[in-house]
């Protein structure tokens, strides 16, 4: 490739190396060691994800655009007036994992060193805020305390509250490559669902939603009852065991949900394996039990002294490609910069000092749950929200909107328009991706550079600048007079030494004195990097081999945990999971442009126990209604048995820019975990019922769609297609013209349509040609529409005649691939399943026979889910 620049993944946690081009083509890094040139499907879809449609390219001021000038000195001037009339608690930040650790630092220091308060809250909060706590807790500091390298020379790797194989599926392979070449190495995958996961598994344990605790404590009391607690590290290097022994005692076998036979194989494995490593991600920290969780697992490694060395300890990875960068930088309301404690007098002064600040935050800010509800009740008077949708991804997404809505002022910026940026009085366009430039810290500690290889677009600035610029603006320039994010790095490195210098633990220092040219040339580097080498991580960069904790004694704390007998009140009939799919990311704004990538799973969907199913009279393709929290959502079903009766799973990322009525967020109430203040996110409790719409509708467009408006329309989906677009509609009373009908929804007023109405059967038929190409479809039924919806959307754009393209399905001799399952390759189901019955038996021959699952590997889990059930299926026949 050439004019290859080196940057970093921006979606999730792992922090997978990137080469990319200015022209858009996208590799993995070879020698980026968080993926040794592995990316997964949304990384290696990246190049289809930067077109400037949708984008944010200049400032706005109430919807009508402005220059920079005129939008800053209005950001300034408001926050300032705030600051005087009510206090500098009457401003909040609400910013993102997503910005970078520059972006993040100068945030911080203006919130809590200029402006004077710590309301300053990040969107990590919804992700990672319980594990934060549970290590501040156990450990004195928020350490993760071993590395990648770690899952390759496990002998047991434990997934609880985690589907690492749709989530951070680099990470994944990465277990998977080291089962092969180990197979006596085993995986247990900890989910309510079977998820993609547990699919090849050694064991799964399908827990009840929040008996994570009971099941630790159950494995804390019987490393005890076996005489497998560690004493002499115990002894060294540990505080609290006897009372967290007292409180695990108290857990029972019921609390969990699962079997006996399945619990006890576990304590077997755990306890007769030395080189175990947890991992845990969303499923433990989204709950109000979430940082207890957290310690319960970290009980069990702490008993055991497995913690600090190769192939072992407790591992939280992290949902953003900077969650642990804004970590460590303070993003978090409860938190100073460089792991220091607003609640400690020498820490505020030591930072204040360093920035040369005229204040200093005194005690926590507003967490993002409590400070949306301090908008509400109208105690924030400005709010700027940096890089995120708070109105998509809050729990009671809904009242969160009503909330922003509600602030005298709210200044958004932001790469393109979202739910959040119409609620803003101010928009600022920032850079995106691929334009900004700075560093992210991914899950293992590891700080690696985004470069830019696209120049800025329309009036786009960076985020850092724009803070910088808004800062002078209110009187603090001399504070904010960086010319560059080096400048900034160099002086957060050498903050980090004075942490260091008071006991903590991060400690970049030994970058503070980088050149420009040096920092441009960063290669990853995992943290500690001290000045001069110093006490607390091991040289292999793991922490607490030899103990050494960061509490004032130097010792770990076991928590004793209170398991949970039940978890959320259950007021509807099914407890509700919301969570991710292989290749979405978050609310789609980047991943939703990807044809590719919309392909795996194209609508918001909830997944359903046939059982349920049975008893709510719904079959696959149909819709369901869920109520819930006040709210609801209509979304499409997905009958399956890896999910519990009784439960639901809905997925996360869908908004009202691309659906009507798919937000599932709104459904979540108000829950929060009492230390970490993280929302219980994966927890709701709703009922479901059968939406029976009038019609169902789809439609496939050369032009860009929107979500249909109006309560006639109950349901409707964009998706973005190879050709173009398409959309899943149903409506609540079928239109007196069909035609007119489609023609508004497709914008196609001047096309010329072939009609084709079945008024006995009520379905509706209609192509529109523009001087003879195919330029719309749409189809309308009173059942949920049947199509080869892959060749519909194929056809778009070509000279297919009408009555060819109304047919709806293809000629024999054009067989439909069906839904896609493998995205790199474009291989769909139906492909995948003809390839099986010719004889591809496993995932091998079936990556022979189709290139299925030969690239990035996410679909694996998928594809022997496919070839067992295919082959069962014959089997039955
Ligand atoms: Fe990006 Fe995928 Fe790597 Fe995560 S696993 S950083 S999404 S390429």
């Amino acid at each position: 490739m050439k004019n290859v620049i080196r940057t970093t993944c921006p979606y999730c946690g792992v922090g997978c190396g990137v080469l990319a081009s200015p022209k858009g083509r996208i590799k993995g890094d070879p020698d980026h060691p968080a993926n040794f040139g592995r990316l997964c499907s949304k990384g290696a879809a990246l190049g289809e994800t930067l077109s400037l449609d949708d984008r944010v390219l200049h400032p706005e001021i109430n919807g009508a655009r402005a220059d920079w000038n005129t939008a800053l000195d209005l950001v300034a001037a408001r926050f300032s007036r705030a600051i005087r009339d009510h206090g500098p608690d009457s401003v909040a930040f609400y910013v993102s994992g997503q910005i970078l650790t520059e972006d993040y630092y100068v945030a911080n220091k203006l919130m809590k060193g200029f402006i004077g308060s710590a309301n300053i809250d990040t969107n990590s909060r919804l992700c990672m805020a319980s594990s934060v706590a549970g290590h501040r807790r156990a450990f004195g500091s928020d350490i993760v305390p071993g590395t990648y390298e770690d899952l390759d020379q496990a002998d047991l790797v434990v997934l609880v509250g985690s589907n690492l194989a749709w989530c951070h599926p680099v990470l994944h392979q990465r277990i998977m490559a080291a089962r092969k070449a180990r197979p006596a190495m085993k995986l247990v995958v900890i989910d309510p669902r079977r998820t993609a996961s547990a699919q090849g598994a050694d064991l799964h344990l399908p827990i009840r939603p929040d008996g994570d605790s009971a099941l630790f404590n159950l494995l804390l009391a019987e490393i005890n009852a076996r005489g497998a607690v560690n004493r002499d590290f115990l002894t060294r290097n540990v505080n609290g065991f006897d009372a967290a022994l007292a409180a695990a005692a108290k857990a029972s076998p019921a609390m969990t949900g699962l079997e006996d036979d399945a619990i006890k194989a576990f304590l077997d494995l755990w306890i007769n394996t030395d080189n175990v490593v947890t991992i845990w991600s969303q499923g433990v920290n989204q709950s109000a039990h979430g940082t207890d969780k957290v310690g319960a697992i970290i009980n069990c490694h702490l008993a055991t002294g497995r913690i600090g060395r190769p192939g072992m300890g407790p591992f939280s990875v992290t949902g953003q490609p900077n969650a642990m960068g804004g970590r460590e930088v303070g993003g978090l309301a409860n938190m100073l910069a460089c792991h220091l404690d607003i609640e400690n007098p020498e820490h505020r002064h030591a930072v204040q000092e360093a920035w040369r600040a005229p204040t200093i935050c005194t005690r926590p800010g507003l967490k993002a749950v409590d400070l949306f509800d301090a908008c509400a009740r109208g105690d924030i008077k400005a709010l700027w929200i940096i890089g995120t949708n708070p109105a998509v991804s809050m729990p009671r997404a809904d009242r969160v909107a009503a909330a922003i809505r509600h602030v005298p002022f709210t200044v958004v910026s932001d790469v393109t328009r979202t739910d959040t940026t119409r609620l803003a009085d101010v928009v600022l366009p920032a850079l995106a991706w691929g334009e900004k430039s700075g560093t992210v810290t991914n899950s293992e500690r590891r700080i690696s550079r985004q470069r830019a290889f696209l120049p800025a677009p329309g009036d786009a600035r960076a985020d850092w600048r724009i803070i910088c610029d808004v800062a002078a603006r209110m009187g603090w320039g001399d504070s904010f007079s960086y010319a560059s994010v080096h400048e900034i790095f160099t002086e957060y490195a050498a903050l980090s030494g004075v942490a260091a210098a008071l006991g903590r633990d991060f400690d970049i220092s030994g970058l503070s004195e980088l050149t420009a040219n040096e920092y441009a040339h960063l290669s990853p580097v995992q943290w500690p990097h001290p000045a001069p080498p110093r006490n607390g991580a091991t040289t292999d960069g793991r922490f607490f081999e030899q103990g050494r904790f960061f509490h004032p004694d130097g010792k770990a704390r076991m928590v004793p945990i209170t398991a949970p007998a039940v978890g959320v009140p259950e007021t509807g009939r099914f407890h509700l999971n919301t969570g991710r799919i292989r290749d979405q990311w978050h609310m789609m704004t980047r991943t939703g442009k990807s044809p590719r990538l919309g392909q795996h799973l194209a609508e918001p969907f909830t997944e359903i126990h046939p059982d349920d199913a049975a008893e709510m009279g719904v079959v696959a393709g149909d819709l369901v209604s869920l109520q819930g929290n006040g709210a609801g959502a209509v979304l499409r079903v997905l009958i399956s048995d890896r999910i519990p009766a009784g439960q639901l799973f809905v997925p996360m990322h869908w908004s009202a820019e691309n659906s009507r009525n798919g937000k599932v967020n709104p459904l979540i109430g108000a829950a929060t975990d009492p230390v970490s203040g993280q929302p219980a996110l994966k927890h709701g409790s709703v009922n479901a019922t059968h939406f029976r719409a009038a019609w169902y509708g789809f439609a496939a467009s050369l032009t860009p769609l929107a979500p249909p408006r109006g309560p006639e329309f109950p349901y409707g989906t964009i998706i973005r297609t190879e050709t173009g677009h398409a959309i899943e509609l149903a409506g609540t009373a079928p239109p007196d013209d069909w035609q007119a009908l489609a023609r508004k929804l497709l914008n196609l007023d001047t096309a010329d349509a072939s009609t084709l109405l079945d008024k006995a059967r009520g379905t509706a038929r209609i192509a529109f040609h523009r001087n003879g190409r195919l330029v719309g479809l749409f189809f309308a039924a009173p059942t949920p529409v049947e199509l080869a919806r892959a060749y519909a959307i194929s056809l778009i754009g070509s000279d297919t005649p009408a009555g060819e393209a109304l047919a709806g399905h293809p000629a024999a001799a054009r067989p439909d691939p069906g839904r896609k399952v493998c995205a790199c390759f474009n291989v769909g189901v139906n492909t995948l399943r003809a390839a099986i019955l010719a004889g591809a038996h496993d995932a091998a021959a079936l990556g022979r026979a189709t290139a299925a699952g030969t690239n990035c590997g996410a679909c694996k889990p998928e594809l022997d889910a496919l070839i067992t059930t295919t082959l069962l299926q014959t089997a039955a026949e």
